[in-house]
């Protein structure tokens, strides 16, 4: 879900043959970091990063 609330559902691609991937890493506490960041191109235009489980905005207006 997008962690704006906007209640989109948001899909992350991370297979390495596509076009535009993700990479997930996990650390020793489970916490996720994704890399690069989200930047969301339609709906809510969210732009945000994932660091170990947490999400940090990355200059979302409105
Ligand atoms: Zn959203």
């Amino acid at each position: 879900m997008c962690p704006c609330g906007c209640g989109d559902v948001l899909e992350v691609a991370l297979i390495k043959e596509a076009r535009q991937s993700w990479t997930l890493s996990v650390d020793a506490e489970n916490r996720p970091t994704l890399h690069p960041s989200i930047w969301r191109t339609t709906g809510c235009r969210s732009h945000f990063w994932i660091r170990k489980g947490r999400i940090h905005w990355c200059g979302k207006t409105g």
